[in-house]
This record gives C-alpha cells, sequence and structure tokens, in this order.
C-alpha cells in the first residue's frame, strides 16, 4: 500500500509502517492524517544521548547500556514470567529482567548484543542491582552502530507504543517533500525562526537541546501567528472597513438616568463608562470586553451604554447565558427605565415558548416598538430582526462562544457596537489569545461598604452545625442559597456519595427548615415556574434557596448572605468562585460554607485556594494553571483551536512577539490575498475549528 503522490490530507494508512488496523487504533489520538501524525508532536523526550557503562548503574536513575547477553534464564511464579539474563560490557555486568514477555526467549541468546534503555533498581529476590524497568531495548546486529540523541516520547495508546510511533513518524519524515513555508521571509529573519521544515524534523528527532529549543519555539510561535492574525483580520474588518454608528455626547436622557441611579458609581465604573462613551461617539464600531470581578457593578454600566444608544434613536441587544439571568436585568432595567420611556422586551424561552408571544415580540423588535431588548441565546435566532440595531452587549462572556459573539453582530446593516462582559478575570495572556480582537477595560474596585466573605470549608459530619448556621442567619432576616452538583440521582448513582437537590430539599424543608419557606430550583423546571420562584425569592417570601447551578452566573440578590455549597468538590474553582459571588452583594457580612469530605488531591487544593482567597484574578490564574486553557473555557466555549505545541504561560514571550508581529503584519499588509493562503494553511492546521472563525 504505497502511493507516488504525498499529500498532507492523505489517511495516515499509507505511512510505512502504519497500515489500516494501526489507523484505526489511531484514531482515538484524533489522528487521522499525515498531516495530523506530523502534528503529534512529543510530549517529552527520553535522554539518550551517553551510554552509560555498567559499572556506572545507579539506582533509581536511567540509564542506556549497551552489552552482550548471557544466562539467559526463564523463571515462573503464580503470577509472573520472569525471563532474566546477564548484560556486560567491557566495565562490568548487570541482571536484566523481562516481565510476562517470555516469547523473547526465542530471540536472545547467549552472545546477542543489545542496547537497553531502562531503570535500575535494587532486586531484593537476587539480592542485586537489576534492569527491570525497560522502557525500550533494540537488538543489534554484529558491528551496528547505535544513534544516540534525545529520543521522541509521544502520547501513546495501549496498543500503539513508543517504537511504533517512533518508526511510523521516521518513515513520514523520510517521504515527505521539505514543507513550503509560510511564514513571511522579514519576520522569519527579524525573529530569528528557524525553517518551518527544519523545525517539523527536529520536533521529532532533535539534534541536541538547543535545536530543540529552536523548534518549540518556531513551532509555538506558528500556532500563536496564525491566532493572532485571525484576531487582528476580525479586528482590523470590524474597525477599517466598515463603518460604525456615530452617537453624539451624553444627553438629557443619559443624565436624568445617571442622577436617577440609587447609588454613585466607582471610579473604575465611571471610568468604563467614560471610556465606553468615547467609542461609542467614534465613528468607529467599538469592540470592547469589560472584566469585573462578581459584585464589581458591570450590569449598571451596560445599562447606561444602553441608554445612550437608544437617546440616539437606535436599538440595544442585551444577551444573557441563562434565562435567569436575563429575566432579572429585565426586571431590574424595566424598573429602572420604564419611567424614562425607554421600551423593554424580554427574549426568552418563556416568552419564545408561546407562538403568539414570541411573534408579538418578534414584530415589536423589527418595527422599533422596543429599544432596548434582553434575552437569551433566542436572541441571536435567524427569526429575530431588529430593526435599528446599534449596540449589543454580552454578559458573562465567558458561557458564550467567539461564534456567538460574531452572531449577534450580524444582525444589522452597520456595524452595531459591541461589548462583552465577563467575572471570570482572564489572565492577560489569554486575553490576549481569546480575545485579541478587542480593547479591555477593568473594573477592580469593589462598590463601598461591601464586607469580605467569609469562606469555610466543613465535612458532612458537621451538616448539623452548619444549617444550625444557616438558620440562625435567616432568623436575623437573611436569606440563603444552597447550591447542590446534581438535580437528582440518577440509577447508575444510587450508592454514590453525592446528595442531590432533590434529596436536600426533601430534608432541609422537611427537617430544620420546616417552618421557614423553602424553595428549589432547577434546569429542568419550566421557565414560568423559575421565574416566580426567582421572584419570589428577590421579594425575600422565600427564605432558602436549594438549586443547582442554574443561579451561578449574574442572579442578585443583595439580602442573601448565606451560601452553602454541597459536594464542592464536584465543582471547577471558577465556578465555585462565581457561586460565592451570589453572596456578599449588600452591606451585611456574608458567608460561604463548602461540604466535602474530599479533602486530598487537586479537589482539596482548590477548596484550600477558595478559603484562602477572595480575589476572583488569582484564583483564575490557579485554576488555569491546574486545569490548562482548553478545559478552562471548555474547547467549545473559547471557540478557538486548542494549541498542540504552544503553552501561554511557559511561551509568554512567544506569545508576546506573535502578537507584536501579527500586528504590524496585518496593519501594514494591504494584499488580502495573502490571508486566503493564510486561512488554507489555518484549516489545514486547525481544520474545521478554526473556520469557526470567521475571516471571509
Ligand atoms: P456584576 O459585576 O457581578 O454583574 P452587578 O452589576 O450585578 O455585579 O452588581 C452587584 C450589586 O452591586 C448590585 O446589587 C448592584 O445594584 C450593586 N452596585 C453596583 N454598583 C454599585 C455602586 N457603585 N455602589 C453600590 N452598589 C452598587
Ligand atoms: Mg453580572
Amino acid at each position: 500500500m504505497s502511493k507516488t503522490e504525498f499529500e498532507f490530507t492523505d489517511s495516515v494508512m499509507y505511512v510505512k509502517g502504519v497500515g489500516p488496523n494501526r489507523a484505526k487504533a489511531l484514531e482515538k489520538l484524533k489522528i487521522f492524517t499525515m498531516y495530523d501524525l506530523l502534528t503529534h508532536y512529543p510530549r517529552t523526550y527520553d535522554d539518550q544521548r551517553y551510554i552509560t557503562p555498567i559499572s556506572q548503574a545507579r539506582i533509581d536513575e536511567q540509564g542506556v547500556f549497551i552489552g552482550t547477553l548471557y544466562n539467559i534464564n526463564l523463571r515462573e511464579t503464580s503470577r509472573l514470567k520472569i525471563l532474566s539474563a546477564t548484560l556486560s560490557d567491557s566495565s562490568g555486568s548487570i541482571k536484566v529482567m523481562w516481565f510476562n514477555q517470555e516469547y523473547l526467549q526465542k530471540k536472545l541468546f547467549t552472545g546477542t548484543r543489545i542496547m537497553i534503555v531502562g531503570k535500575v533498581k535494587f532486586d531484593t529476590w537476587n539480592g542485586c542491582l537489576a534492569i527491570n524497568q525497560i522502557n525500550s531495548f533494540a537488538i543489534l546486529e554484529p558491528g551496528e552502530k547505535v544513534t544516540l540523541g534525545l529520543k521522541p516520547v509521544y502520547p501513546a495508546t495501549a496498543t500503539i507504543n513508543q517504537s511504533v510511533f517512533r518508526t511510523a513518524i521516521q518513515n513520514l519524515l523520510e517521504k515527505m517533500p521539505p514543507i513550503k513555508e509560510i511564514l513571511p521571509a522579514q519576520i522569519l529573519k527579524k525573529l530569528n525562526l528557524m525553517p518551518l521544515d527544519t523545525a517539523m524534523r527536529q520536533i521529532h528527532f532533535p539534534k541536541d537541546a538547543a535545536t530543540l529549543g529552536q523548534a518549540r519555539r518556531r513551532l509555538a510561535f506558528d500556532e500563536l501567528f496564525l491566532i493572532q492574525c485571525g484576531l487582528m483580520l476580525i479586528k482590523r474588518q470590524n474597525t477599517e472597513q466598515k463603518l460604525g454608528i456615530t452617537c453624539k455626547k451624553n444627553g438629557a436622557l443619559v443624565k436624568k438616568v445617571f442622577e436617577s441611579l440609587p447609588f454613585t458609581l466607582t471610579d473604575d465604573q465611571l471610568k468604563t463608562f467614560k471610556t465606553v462613551a468615547q467609542d461609542m461617539e467614534s465613528s468607529l464600531p467599538m469592540r470592547r470586553l469589560i472584566q469585573g470581578d462578581v459584585g464589581s457593578g458591570k450590569t449598571v454600566v451596560a445599562m447606561l451604554a444602553l441608554v445612550k444608544v437608544v437617546e440616539n434613536g437606535w436599538q440595544g441587544a442585551l444577551m444573557a447565558p441563562t434565562e435567569i439571568l436575563a429575566v432579572q436585568h429585565y426586571n431590574t432595567f424595566t424598573q429602572m427605565l420604564e419611567k424614562f420611556g425607554i421600551r423593554i422586551g424580554l427574549l426568552s424561552a418563556k416568552v419564545t415558548r408561546y407562538k403568539k408571544t414570541r411573534e408579538e415580540n418578534y414584530s415589536k423588535i423589527a418595527n422599533h416598538e422596543f429599544d432596548i431588548v434582553i434575552g437569551t441565546h433566542a436572541l441571536i435566532q435567524d427569526a429575530v430582526q431588529f430593526a435599528k440595531l446599534g449596540l449589543v452587549i454580552t454578559d458573562e462572556q465567558h458561557r458564550f462562544g467567539v461564534t456567538q459573539r460574531a452572531n449577534l453582530g450580524k444582525k444589522s446593516e452597520v456595524v452595531p457596537d459591541m461589548i462583552v462582559m465577563t467575572a471570570t478575570p482572564i489572565p492577560r495572556t489569554m486575553t490576549l489569545t481569546v480575545y485579541g480582537d478587542l480593547n479591555v477595560s477593568l473594573i477592580k474596585q469593589m462598590p463601598p461598604g461591601r464586607k469580605p466573605i467569609k469562606t469555610s470549608v466543613k465535612t458532612v459530619r458537621s451538616r448539623k452545625t452548619v444549617y444550625e448556621f444557616v438558620r440562625s442567619e435567616i432568623l436575623k432576616g437573611r436569606q440563603a442559597y444552597v447550591v447542590c452538583p446534581l438535580i437528582e440521582r440518577s440509577e447508575s448513582e444510587r450508592f454514590n456519595s453525592v446528595d442531590p437537590a432533590t434529596e436536600i430539599y426533601e430534608m432541609l424543608s422537611r427537617g430544620i427548615f420546616k417552618d421557614i419557606s423553602c424553595a428549589l430550583i432547577h434546569g429542568k423546571i419550566n421557565p414560568l415556574e423559575k421565574d416566580e420562584i426567582m421572584t419570589r425569592f428577590h421579594d425575600g417570601k422565600i427564605k432558602l434557596l436549594v438549586s443547582t447551578t442554574v443561579i451561578e452566573v449574574g442572579v442578585d440578590v443583595p439580602n442573601a448572605t448565606v451560601m452553602v455549597i454541597e459536594n464542592a468538590e464536584r465543582f471547577g474553582l471558577s465556578q465555585l468562585h462565581q457561586l460565592r459571588g451570589r453572596v456578599g452583594r449588600g452591606s451585611e457580612k456574608s458567608y460561604c460554607i463548602l461540604i466535602s469530605d474530599s479533602k486530598q488531591g487537586a479537589a482539596g487544593a482548590r477548596l484550600d485556594l477558595m478559603e484562602s482567597t477572595n480575589n476572583g484574578f488569582e484564583l483564575a490564574e490557579e485554576d488555569l494553571k491546574l486545569r490548562g486553557p482548553g478545559q478552562f473555557f471548555g474547547e467549545s466555549q473559547h471557540g478557538l483551536p486548542d494549541l498542540k505545541i504552544a503553552n501561554v504561560f511557559r511561551d509568554i514571550e512567544t506569545l508576546i512577539e506573535a502578537r507584536n508581529a501579527a500586528e504590524t503584519f496585518v496593519t501594514s499588509e494591504s494584499d488580502l490575498s495573502y490571508f486566503a493562503g493564510l486561512r488554507k494553511n489555518l484549516a489545514l492546521a486547525y481544520g474545521d475549528k478554526f473556520n469557526q472563525i470567521n475571516l471571509a
């Protein structure tokens, strides 16, 4: 099975040493094409640069040994078949042991010369040193020279081992014609980057450590540069090619709303709104990310921006990630803005599930009978046509993908202004990667009078004490949340230790909170009912709310001061922080109690961090380190390809270089045809994922 023409997109099956069966097994690692195999980069490298004389073998150290075998012997115990031999070179000899590989007996004879890479242990049975953790070994033909160096170690599967990978990739590299350079010569030269073809070959079989470093840097640069170019292109298209809307200076309506606010804005809020207003008054479309920790008061900034766009005769849209949050925003906005004649519409499941209300609202949006429309992702459905959409705000952006962000923007003939808001304080390097097309405003201050939330971790055994404390707070007039990871117990989880919301609710509402109004809320409850529960909780009629993560983002009930999280080990760090952010929103002292019996491992580490800091930025950084960017954002959410080789922590310098290179490159390059080629390379490199970003 061989082909004469070489195409990167050909099935990996045609690589010598792979074939149909192994190709099938490789699918598990998402390796389908030759290109996939080529970019299946080593996880690490085995240092096989030097031969260890046997006399210098040390316990627990790995060595590369070359010698001849004798004393070959097979011994069987009840569990194991142990093949042992003595290996000797000119400096001495050592025992070698293979476990359950008795078939080797047919290949190894007295006098066979082998090269073996393995770890040396003290063998208590024989009372001597032995090589018994064998990474790899090869039988050497008479006179055969061995190749030393850094040997790649690949992410492997049970069925495909390292030597298969090494051989297959070696064969692929031999067959592969030189890879065409994709980077412009001036960038290569300026940043002193290794040519692509060399880098691709050296990353697998590096000549030495320095060359390997160069190869890694080059390939990491490519990934980051391509992403940055994509982001720059989006930015450029948004700002240069199309005209945005231009607002006038703040007029009477903005001023009236501003003066009617029940509090004074913090300096950061004010500064952010001023920047936003400036963006809106310019003729370029606004593209701004507002980052502010939970509870820092982003909503009011969004509201003022929406009022401003309405004042200028346009419509505005606010997109929230959950039904509950959309309804909450709708209520707040109605309460604060309706008295000024601003017409506010809601587009969420509650409205869209009935044909009548749905079409009524669609037509009000299309006829400009609503000034501001608030909704969930129902807002980006094709049927929704705005008459004059001028501003789009996405709340809690980390829940939406880049694609969704782009989609809402398409709903208008002109390019509407755009703000995205997130409470996940993303480290700067990640901001550059994921939100590189946006300008960033930070709200660092909290509104005055907030007391830090006291967080503590408790075991299930102290549950009773915990809920007695909750009860005492409720009797003082406060309200409380209890959050559980699951709604109900599934068959398979019958015996497991997770206590679902339904059961906790039964336990609490029939037990210690029997005389207190409790409610249960979760994703399976219908929107109308959910709404009613939230309204009653908001109005203080419900004191204790047992819920799942449906309340995770954005919910704002300042009188709620206690948050109990059951099975806290089940939640991620950012999620815990978000949940905790539901309390500490008023001037009363607030508490967050994490119930968990898992104090070990990563879960324990998360809970400790929660106890030690209230700072979302620190937590996010830690979380990102613990989980890696892919999981941190969730692949489908950030909409960008997972990086195969670049690492946003280790490669910060390369990231900045890539960012700067893309910045000058994209703006100075007026010929868009280059990008068509670049895009092809992107698609080749990243598959469909990159196509989600609309470069066309
Ligand atoms: P988030 O940034 O998490 O979306 P919100 O916008 O929901 O935060 O605001 C949290 C709470 O703080 C709300 O109850 C809001 O009314 C209140 N708030 C916002 N800004 C101020 C301020 N400058 N002074 C006092 N309270 C404020
Ligand atoms: Mg919010």
